[in-house]
């Protein structure tokens, strides 16, 4: 499917919901995929991107800055703490702030940098024991934490059990969220953007369906 297209189920999934048509925001995700296929996006005039590795990202974005003005470019895997100060260099917004070292690292690395960034905190809302994220009892606390050490959290993210139905993980994140005051939801990918659309996602992540299959290694 092509960009038009899927900006127009989106625009259409919005509408349906009673948002306003333009209110989610397509992130492009470009991780494994050839640099070819992110050009020609580009090209189509597009500009948000995710990537969820840090050296893989950091290969391929400074060019691609060279040559495109307006990127912006999120995080949306998870990050350890000594490559915080490259991903605050290489990326606007941080998805996946999910324990307080992180909070810790990240706060460090932005003083240094002298760049703010925007970061959403990654709930596992499944609470399945291999995934990252918070889970949500302890939302609350890791956002304090963050707040504290200056951190500008703006939203929540998630990535729902593949062997369930996105739509209640995505309410659940949508309750936290209006709980916390929080305004932007990162949430749906390319089976369920149009769900999540209609669950209240300020952000969609979609890969394959833009890009085509990824040949993972
Ligand atoms: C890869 C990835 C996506 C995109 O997945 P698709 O199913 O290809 O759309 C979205 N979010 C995260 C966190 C990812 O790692």
């Amino acid at each position: 499917m092509g960009l038009p297209e899927i900006k127009a189920r989106l625009r259409k999934a919005a509408e349906d919901a009673g948002r306003a048509p333009e209110s989610v925001e397509l992130i492009a995700v470009s991780k494994v995929q050839p640099n070819e296929r992110v050009e020609a996006v580009l090209r189509d005039g597009h500009r948000v991107f995710g990537e969820n590795r840090v050296q893989e990202a950091a290969g391929k974005w400074p060019g691609f800055r060279d040559h495109y003005d307006g990127i912006s470019l999120h995080l949306i895997g998870p990050l350890q703490t000594n490559k915080a100060e490259i991903a605050v260099r290489l990326f606007d917004m941080i998805e996946t702030l999910d324990r307080p070292k992180l909070a810790d690292a990240l706060a460090k690395a932005m003083e240094k940098v002298g760049r703010a960034l925007p970061v959403l905190i990654q709930v596992n809302t499944g609470e399945e024991p291999q995934k990252a994220g918070v889970i949500p009892s302890e939302l609350q606390q890791l956002l304090q934490y963050a707040r504290e050490k200056g951190l500008d959290v703006q939203g929540l993210m998630c990535i729902p059990p593949v062997d369930e139905p996105a739509g209640p993980h995505f309410a659940l994140l949508a309750k936290l969220a209006k709980e916390a005051g929080l305004p932007v939801l990162s949430m749906g990918m390319s089976s369920d953007y149009v769900t999540a659309a209609r669950f209240g996602s300020t952000h969609v992540r979609v890969g394959s369906a833009l890009f085509g299959p990824r040949d993972y290694p």
